[in-house]
Order: structure tokens, then C-alpha cells, then sequence
């Protein structure tokens, strides 16, 4: 059965692991061409690319712009459109996080993560319209966090960026109003990824217990207000909202902040 996003192409960015590989994974599952973005070594990359593209029995690239690097952001999107014929969907997801009080923390990772976080959406999405106007048709997803609505101490860039992408969003999601392109942003609970382990293995160090008593302690110790569930978010329940989003049943929610936190921002 042909699924929603058949003849649909998507350009991810930070989709080698995590909640991005989730969205290409969904994507692809409903018949989505990908073109896949990320850091990792090149054999690694080249299995990826080559078993999502046998499993979903869809085409899929891969493209090595360096979120930094605005010239190579605006080159994958070329890039994209030539190997994949056209973008439908641009998914803006690489992301990175320092935790640091806002006293100490270095102003090399500020700059590094705005232009991570901020900065390479702004330049993605700015490279895609045209195109995306010329067929009337367009999704933009930024992934953002529930730091883009609340804020967490020692997480001042990164709150800060993820505040950012909520603005960028509404504003391109109004000057696209009229037109058949939807632009919002996904706003995921803690999901366990290379991210949110880093942290869980940091936690576990300080207090000197295992992971698995530090997993036990990191989801209790943040209720009631971060994990009101009592789990981590599964990236399956994030990459679910991006295929509804993608659908055209999703072509009315414009400039949204698509909460899939399990309650930590209901609060
Ligand atoms: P992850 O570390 O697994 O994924 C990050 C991806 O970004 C990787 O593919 C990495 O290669 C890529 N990347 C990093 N720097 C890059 C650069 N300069 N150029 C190109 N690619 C780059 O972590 P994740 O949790 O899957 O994060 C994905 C997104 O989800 C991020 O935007 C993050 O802020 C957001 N998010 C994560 C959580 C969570 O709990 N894990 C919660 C809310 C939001």
C-alpha cells in the first residue's frame, strides 16, 4: 500500500542518530525520498543510507554540510534538489547542548550552538522557499524542546536557541499564510539519544551509582514537572508528529509549538 508521503522528498539535518534518524525513518515508512545529513564515518554513514534505502525501498541520500558552515548548508539544499529532483519537506533538527551556569559558559559554544541551533534553520529554510513557493507545496519542521518554552538552569544557549526557533518559526509560518507550506516546530520531552545519555552517564558519575540506578533516578527525580509521565519521550512519538505534520491533514496547524513532552510544559 502506497503510503501518505509517496513522491514526497525530505532534506533532514542531524538525521545519522536520535530523534532525526526517527524522522527519517517515519518519513521514508510512508514512501518519503530522504537525503540524510549528520556526522559519524563515512562506512557507518554509507550502511545507513544504504539499509534505509533497501528496507523502505525509497531513494536515499546523504549530504555532510556542516551546520556551521552556512555556504554548505545552502549547497545541500542544491544538492537535494538535484539528486532528489526537488524538496517537499526540510526537517531541521541537528542539534547540540552545553550544560554550563551562564557565568562560566564559554562563549566559543555559545557562538557554536546558535549557529547550530538558530542559525542553520534560518539559512535552510531561506535556501528552500523559492522552491517550495514555485509548487505551492512545503513542510518545514524545526525541531525544537520544551526549553523553547521554559527554561532550565544551565542550558542558557541552549534555551535560548530553542526560544529562537519558535520565533523563526511563526514568522516564516506567517509570511507562508497564504500559500500550501506549513512551517512548525516539534517540541520533544527527554528522549533517550547520544544527547540525553551523555547527561544520564554525567548523572550517574556525580551521584556514583549505575546507569541503571541513575535512569531510575533522573526520571524520579524530575517529577512532577519534567517527566510527569514517569518515562522518557520514544522517538517513535516524536517522528509520528512530524508524519502528521508532513500529511495534508496538517495543512492547517501554521507557526504551531507542537508539544510531545508527556505533560512537562502542561504544568
Ligand atoms: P543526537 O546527538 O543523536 O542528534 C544530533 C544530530 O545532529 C546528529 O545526527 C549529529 O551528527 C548532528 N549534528 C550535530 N552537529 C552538527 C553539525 N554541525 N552539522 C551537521 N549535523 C550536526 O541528539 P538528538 O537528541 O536526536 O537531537 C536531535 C534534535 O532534537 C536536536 O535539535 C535536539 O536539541 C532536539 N531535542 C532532543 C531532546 C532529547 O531529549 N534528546 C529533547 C528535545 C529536543
Amino acid at each position: 500500500m502506497a503510503g501518505s508521503l509517496q513522491g514526497k522528498t525530505a532534506v533532514i539535518t542531524g538525521s545519522i542518530s536520535g530523534i532525526g534518524l526517527g524522522f527519517a525513518r517515519a518519513l521514508a515508512a510512508q514512501g518519503c525520498a530522504i537525503m540524510l545529513n549528520g556526522f559519524d564515518d563515512a562506512t557507518a554513514i554509507e550502511e545507513l543510507r544504504a539499509g534505509l534505502a533497501a528496507e523502505f525501498s525509497v531513494p536515499v541520500f546523504y549530504n555532510d554540510a556542516d551546520m556551521r558552515d552556512p555556504a554548505a548548508i545552502v549547497a545541500m539544499i542544491a544538492d537535494a534538489a538535484d539528486r532528489l529532483g526537488k524538496v517537499d519537506i526540510l526537517i531541521n533538527n541537528a542539534g547540540i547542548q552545553h550544560r554550563e551556569p551562564v557565568e562560566t559558559f564559554p562563549t566559543q559554544k555559545w557562538d557554536e550552538m546558535l549557529a547550530v541551533n538558530l542559525s542553520a534553520p534560518f539559512h535552510a529554510i531561506r535556501a528552500v522557499l523559492p522552491q517550495m513557493r514555485a509548487r505551492n507545496w512545503g513542510r518545514i519542521i524545526n525541531t525544537a524542546s520544551t526549553n523553547a518554552l521554559v527554561g532550565t538552569p544551565e542550558l542558557v544557549c541552549y534555551t535560548a536557541t530553542k526560544h529562537g526557533i519558535l520565533g523563526l518559526t511563526k514568522v516564516v509560518a506567517l509570511e507562508t499564510i497564504e500559500t500550501g507550506i506549513t512551517c512548525n516546530a516539534i517540541c520533544p520531552g527527554t528522549v533517550r539519544t547520544n544527547m540525553s545519555e551523555h547527561r544520564i552517564d554525567a548523572f550517574a558519575k556525580k551521584m556514583g551509582v549505575s546507569k541503571e540506578a541513575a535512569l531510575d533516578e533522573y526520571t524520579a527525580r524530575k517529577q512532577p514537572y519534567h517527566q510527569p509521565m514517569g518515562r522518557f519521550i520514544t522517538i517513535e512519538e516524536i517522528a509520528a508528529a512530524a508524519v502528521y505534520l508532513c500529511s495534508d491533514a496538517g495543512a492547517a496547524v501554521r507557526g504551531a509549538a507542537f508539544t510531545v513532552d508527556g505533560g512537562w510544559t502542561a504544568r
